[in-house]
């Protein structure tokens, strides 16, 4: 996985959040849509089912919710203060679902980008640009020792 944002920019991030009506993951699909960037929707029966896919470029990229996927950190990541016991199985449960998924992905040759939704709402912008650049270098030309 790939976290795209440093430490610096992830606090500026954090300071500036505020809300938004538009999905997170509508903000990705148009930005990266108006780059010039075509992918597919619905996971193609890929692990995890990621909400993009870039066939041609072997990238797929999962939005993920902060508090579902435990974005390391971050306010949203919160542990609720009850059934704690039971959410605290939940997410050891979704963090190692999360962890195989990633492993399998990379096994078929993906390379798998995490985007997380904090993010997304503080500063679209600068993920989609960001994301931009790792999709366009990651094109469907193999390097010549990859096994
Ligand atoms: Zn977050």
């Amino acid at each position: 996985v790939t976290d795209i944002v440093d430490a610096a920019t992830r606090r500026r991030m954090m300071q500036g959040i505020r809300s938004r009506d538009t999905k997170p993951e509508l903000l990705v699909r148009r930005g990266l849509h108006a780059n010039g960037f075509r992918y597919v929707l619905g996971g193609r029966g890929l692990p995890g089912r990621p909400d993009l896919v870039f066939p041609s470029r072997e990238v797929v990229i999962f939005i993920h919710g902060c508090f579902w996927h435990r974005h390391p950190g971050c306010r949203f990541a919160y542990i609720p203060s009850t059934r704690t016991a039971f959410w605290l199985t939940k997410f050891e449960q979704n963090a190692q679902r999360d962890h195989r998924q990633q492993q399998e992905l990379r096994q078929m040759g993906w390379r798998a980008i995490s985007v997380w939704e904090c993010e997304l709402r503080a500063n679209s912008d600068a993920v989609i640009k960001k994301l931009s650049q790792i999709l366009a270098r990651s094109g469907k030309v193999r390097s010549r020792c990859r096994h």
